[in-house]
C-alpha cells in the first residue's frame, strides 16, 4: 500500500508511522515525490488499511492494485532516474552503453573502450562470464576479464556493466562492476535476483526470451524488495515464431512498461536483431518510442570476435550511430546523455557542485514554462529552476548572484527573434553568453480536465506561442487567441478561473503542473519548431574553453560599405555568419547596432578578427563565446 503523509509532518511522526508499518512486518521504502512524500509498505500481509489511516501525519492509504509494488508507477509517479556515478540513465535523455560481447583481451577490451568513449557511449559493456547455448562455445574469461573490464572503464571514465550468471559470484565481483547485468536467462532465477538485490548496487535488467512484461516486473520487484532501488529494464527482444531476427524486439514494451513502472527502460538491439545491419535501426526506433537508452555490442574487429560478432557494430559503424541519436533525440524532446567531461562547462560546474543550494538557474514564467524545460534538458533535473516575471528580472537575478544562470529565448524558427533579450544583452555588458540551447517546442491545446474541444471560445497564450498555431486559429475561427505574459502563466489563468470556454497553448509540463487536459496536441504550424535558448551567466561563470561559436555586436558609421567591410574581415578569417539582426541605438535616433551570431572554426582567428573589425566599427563588444554542439 501507499502511504500518503501529510505536508509538513514532523520527525516524529513519520518515525511512528515507520515503526508501525514495521511491527505489522512490512518493509517500507520512503519517496519523495514533486508533490508528496510517501511511505510505501510492501509484504504479504493483510491490514485494515484504517489502522494506518488514523494514525498522527497520514494523509490517506492507497492500495497498490499490481503484484509489483515497488516497481509500480502506482507507488511513485515520477520517472525514477538510476545514477551511476556522473551517468544517469532515465528522466529527459538517452543514455548509451556500449562495448563488445564478451571480454576478450585487455589490448580488445581498451580498444572497445577507446572506441566507444570517443563516440559518446556513457557506459562500457563487456561479458566476463558467457552464458553460451553450447557448452563448447567461448564461456568468458572469469574474474581475470572482470579486471580488464574495470582497468578499461577507469582509464576511460566510464562505469561498467557486466552480467553475473550465479550467486556463488556475488561478493567477488561487487567490487569490480558499478552495475550488475542480469540476463535474459537468469531473469527468474530468484536466488540469483535475491542475492544481487542484496548489494543494493545497480542492475540491468535484461527480459527473459520468453517473460511477459508483469514477469520482468515481478523479476524487478525481486531485486528492489531485496534492497536495491535502482533497477534499469532492457528489452533485447522476445522469442516468436519469426526467424530471420535472432529474436523479435517488442518495441512496444517500452511506452507499456514507462505506464506500468517507474523504472527507466532501455533497449538491446544488439541481441534482439542479431545481424548488424538491423542493430542502428533498432536503436533509433528504441529511441522514437522512448527507451531512455540503449546498450549495443561494439567491437573493434568483430569479424574475430570470440562471440556475437555478426551483431557487434564496428567503431565506424557505431560513430555514426550516435550521431543519428544525438539528431534524433531532441525530436522527442530528449538529450543525449553526455559525461561530465563531454558536458559545457558550466553544466559540468553545476552537475559537480557539492552544494545543492548553488544550482539555481532562472528563467521567466511561471513552473512548466518551455524555459524551464530548456534548463532540466540542458543542465539535468537535480537543478532548482528560480522563476521569474520578466525576462529583465532574469538578467537581474543572474547578475546580483541570486541565481548561477539564466536561460531565456532568443529566437523561434517560425516566429523569428524575441528583440527584447537581444537588447537586454545590449544592456547588460556583465553578462554574457555561455551557452545555447535548442529545445523542440511541441504546443498543446490545454483545457479544464472536464472541457472539450467544441467548447473552447477563448485561448489564451504568449503571442510568440499564437503566432507558432496561426494555422490551427486560423482554422478554428470561434476559437479567438488572447494574448497573454506567458504560455504556463496561461494554463495557470484558465485553471483558477475554471471556466471551460477557456483553454491555454503552452506545453505539456505546464498542463501537468497545473493538473488540466491535453485537448489536442501538436498545434504549431510546423511540427520543425525549435526555440533557440541563451545561456546567460556573470563574467566570472563565462569560461569557454573549446569555444566554436560567438556573438558579437557593433554599429558602423553612416556611409557607404561600413558593413560590407566589416563582413569582409570576418570572411578572411573564415567565420561563418549564422545570424543577423540590427537593432536601434536607444537615444540615437535611426542608429543601429548589428548583432551577429558567428561560427568559430578557428579560436586564434576569432581574436584576430576582434582586433582587425576596430578599424571599421565603433562599440565592438564580445557577449560571449561557448561551444555549441550541432545536431
Ligand atoms: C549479453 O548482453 O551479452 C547477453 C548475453 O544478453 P542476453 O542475456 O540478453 O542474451
Ligand atoms: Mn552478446
Amino acid at each position: 500500500m501507499i502511504v500518503v503523509l501529510k505536508h509538513g509532518i514532523n520527525q516524529g511522526n513519520k518515525d511512528s508511522i515507520r515503526s508501525f508499518l514495521e511491527s505489522k512486518g512490512f518493509t517500507v521504502r520512503e519517496i519523495i515525490g514533486e508533490h508528496d512524500t510517501v511511505f510505501g509498505a510492501v509484504g504479504n500481509l493483510v491490514i485494515d488499511h484504517r489502522e494506518v489511516e488514523v494514525l498522527d501525519g497520514v494523509s490517506r492509504v492507497i492500495p497498490i492494485s499490481k503484484p509489483y509494488k515497488l516497481a509500480s508507477r502506482e507507488l511513485k509517479k515520477e520517472d525514477t532516474i538510476v545514477k551511476v556515478g556522473n551517468v544517469r540513465i532515465g528522466g529527459n535523455r538517452v543514455a548509451v552503453i556500449a562495448g563488445p560481447c564478451a571480454v576478450e583481451s585487455r589490448e580488445q577490451m581498451f580498444q572497445a573502450a577507446k572506441a566507444v568513449r570517443e563516440s559518446g557511449a556513457v557506459m562500457l559493456r563487456g561479458g566476463a562470464f558467457k552464458p553460451r547455448t553450447s557448452p563448447y562455445s567461448f564461456q568468458g574469461m572469469g574474474e581475470e576479464g572482470l579486471k580488464i573490464l574495470k582497468d578499461a572503464g577507469e582509464t576511460y571514465s566510464l562505469p561498467v556493466v557486466t552480467e553475473i550468471v550465479g550467486t556463488d559470484y556475488t561478493d567477488m565481483m561487487r567490487d569490480y562492476v558499478d552495475v550488475f547485468q542480469i540476463g535474459a536467462r537468469n531473469m527468474q532465477n530468484f536466488e540469483l535476483l535475491k542475492s544481487v538485490g542484496r548489494t543494493g548496487k545497480p542492475v540491468l535488467l535484461k527480459r527473459g526470451l520468453s517473460a511477459t512484461i508483469e514477469e520482468w516486473l515481478m523479476a524487478a520487484e525481486y531485486l528492489m524488495a531485496h534492497g536495491t532501488d535502482d533497477v534499469i529494464l532492457c528489452e533485447r527482444g522476445i522469442r516468436t515464431f519469426e526467424t530471420y531476427t535472432r529474436n523479435t524486439l517488442d518495441l512496444s514494451a517500452i511506452p507499456v512498461v514507462k505506464k506500468l513502472s517507474h523504472l527507466p527502460v532501455i533497449v538491446d538491439p544488439s541481441h534482439a536483431t542479431g545481424i548488424r545491419a538491423k542493430v542502428p535501426p533498432m536503436a533509433l526506433a528504441a529511441v522514437a518510442a522512448g527507451a531512455d537508452g540503449i546498450v549495443v555490442e561494439v567491437h573493434p574487429h568483430p569479424e574475430k570476435a570470440l562471440s556475437d560478432g555478426p551483431q557487434s557494430l564496428y567503431p565506424e559503424g557505431f560513430e555514426s550511430l550516435m550521431r543519428d541519436i544525438q539528431a534524433l533525440s531532441p525530436v522527442v524532446g530528449k538529450e543525449i546523455e553526455r559525461l561530465p567531461e563531454d558536458q559545457p562547462p558550466e553544466v559540468r560546474a553545476i552537475n559537480l557542485s557539492q552544494d545543492k543550494s548553488n544550482r539555481r538557474i532562472a528563467f521567466q514564467g511561471v513552473h512548466g514554462a518551455y524555459s524551464e524545460k530548456a534548463i532540466y534538458s540542458y543542465f539535468g533535473e537535480d537543478v532548482s529552476s528560480l522563476p521569474a516575471p520578466s525576462f529583465r528580472d532574469v538578467f537581474e537575478k543572474v547578475l546580483t548572484g541570486e541565481a548561477e544562470y539564466g536561460v531565456v529565448p532568443v529566437e523561434n524558427s517560425l516566429a523569428g527573434t524575441i528583440y527584447e533579450n537581444i537588447d537586454l544583452l545590449l544592456r547588460y555588458p556583465d553578462i554574457w553568453i555561455t551557452g545555447e540551447y535548442r529545445l523542440r517546442i511541441k504546443h498543446n491545446l490545454i483545457g479544464l480536465p472536464g472541457s472539450r474541444i467544441e467548447d473552447i471560445k477563448e485561448v489564451y497564450s504568449h503571442p510568440q506561442g499564437l503566432m507558432q498555431c496561426s494555422d490551427f486559429l486560423e482554422k478554428h475561427k470561434k476559437i479567438k487567441g488572447v494574448p497573454f505574459y506567458d504560455t504556463a502563466g496561461a494554463v495557470k489563468f484558465i485553471a483558477e478561473e475554471k471556466d471551460s470556454s477557456k483553454a491555454a497553448i503552452a506545453g505539456v509540463e505546464a498542463a501537468k503542473v497545473h493538473g488540466m487536459r491535453i485537448l489536442k496536441e501538436g498545434l504549431e504550424t510546423n511540427s520543425r519548431n525549435y526555440t533557440k535558448f541563451y545561456v546567460l551567466a556573470r563574467t566570472e561563470n563565462a569560461v569557454f574553453p573549446n569555444f566554436n561559436r560567438a556573438a558579437v555586436v557593433f554599429s558602423t558609421p553612416d556611409k557607404p560599405g561600413a558593413l560590407l567591410k566589416c563582413l569582409n574581415v570576418l570572411a578572411d578569417k573564415k567565420i561563418n555568419m549564422n545570424k543577423l539582426e540590427s537593432r536601434p541605438i536607444p537615444g540615437k535616433p535611426w542608429q543601429y547596432m548589428f548583432f551577429l551570431s558567428l561560427d568559430i572554426p578557428v579560436q586564434s582567428l576569432f581574436d584576430e578578427a576582434v582586433e582587425d573589425l576596430k578599424e571599421y566599427a565603433d562599440d565592438i563588444r564580445v557577449l560571449g563565446k561557448y561551444r555549441f554542439e550541432k545536431g
